[in-house]
């Protein structure tokens, strides 16, 4: 059988202040903050998660807040932009909101079907706001904000742009070993999409000719995380991408999922994290996001942690 990932996992990118990010997703695009932890490969800085109602995969956009980050650049190896879907109808909504908040919405645009508004996060990270014919709902329902309308909630990532110097290799990867289909081309763009009854199953690819490589910083894409549903076909995929010459790493525990990464031949970080075991593994479903969660070998650390990080107020928490 042909293995086929179902979609994006996460997509995690890196921004300036803690505090600004959190108002921006949670507040400004109205996603709920389903975890606070820490970057588990350096533990003096955050990692925020914000999703749906609970983090479903392929709602989860995460974030490495470093303070002093310089401002990343464009070049072959970025993740250019990240859409997330939102409901017919939306986009008018999005685009008066997004102004209010300093997000430079810019004018709607129609590809493939679909209508776009494009804006920026505080940090400078693009972000698309897709809405098409039809809206796929998660499980658990889109993330409840009292200032957004559910009918407009963003429902879950759409996909995410690639700027890669060359995009064959890219598109062969995606095509002969991770089970997309190519759709066609639009205006530059090539899309390719995996299980089309999946949220989060677009991955579009731009040319950059050759140009200059990614300078990450404050507003990049640190790297795109697609799924696998359990950890015996993450063990398949290890296989297939090794098999495909590219070299993967071991499995890291992630706490929330497990983790193998590669980079692609366009140079961008791919990882394959596990659906399970998800957020709730150290959470109630309603205390989600509410505390600093610390994975169990940094528990014996947490004065010490806690003590470095920025405290920061969720939106409901302000008075
Ligand atoms: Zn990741």
């Amino acid at each position: 059988m042909t293995l086929r990932v179902p979609g994006i996992h996460h997509v995690t990118a890196i921004s300036g202040p803690a505090q600004q990010n959190m108002d921006f997703y949670a507040d400004v695009l109205g996603l709920r903050t389903v975890k606070q932890t820490v970057n588990f490969d350096d533990p003096g800085t955050h990692h925020l998660y914000y999703g749906d109602r609970t983090g479903t995969p392929g709602t989860a956009m995460t974030f490495f807040p470093w303070e002093h980050a310089s401002r990343g650049g464009s070049g072959s190896g970025a993740t250019e932009a990240t859409g997330f879907s939102v409901p017919p109808g939306s986009l008018e909504f999005w685009a008066d909101r997004l102004r209010g908040a300093g997000a430079s919405p810019q004018e709607v645009t129609t590809r493939f079907d679909e209508e776009s508004l494009r804006c920026e996060d505080p940090d400078g990270l693009i972000l698309e706001l897709v809405a098409g014919p039809a809206t796929r709902e998660t499980p658990s329902g889109p993330p409840v904000h009292p200032d957004v309308p559910a009918e407009f909630a963003v429902r879950a990532f759409h996909g995410v742009l690639l700027d890669v110097a060359d995009p064959d290799p890219t598109a062969r990867l995606l095509t002969d070993v991770m089970g997309f289909e190519h759709l066609g081309e639009y205006d530059g763009r090539l899309r390719f999409r995996s299980d089309e009854h999946e949220v989060g199953s677009i991955v579009d690819l731009r040319s950059t000719g050759s140009g200059a490589t990614l300078h990450m910083g404050r507003g990049s894409v640190h790297h795109v995380a697609f799924r696998a549903r359990d950890d015996d076909e993450q063990r398949s995929w290890r296989e297939t991408i090794t098999s495909a010459g590219i070299p993967v790493t071991t499995v890291q525990d992630r706490c929330y999922f497990h983790s193998i990464y590669f980079r692609e031949p366009g140079g961008v970080l791919f990882e394959i994290a596990t659906d399970t075991p998800g957020f709730g593994i150290d959470e109630s479903e309603e205390e989600l996001g509410r505390n600093l969660q610390l994975p169990r070998w940094f528990e014996a650390r947490r004065e010490e942690i806690e003590a470095r990080l920025p405290r920061l107020v969720l939106p409901d928490e302000r008075s």
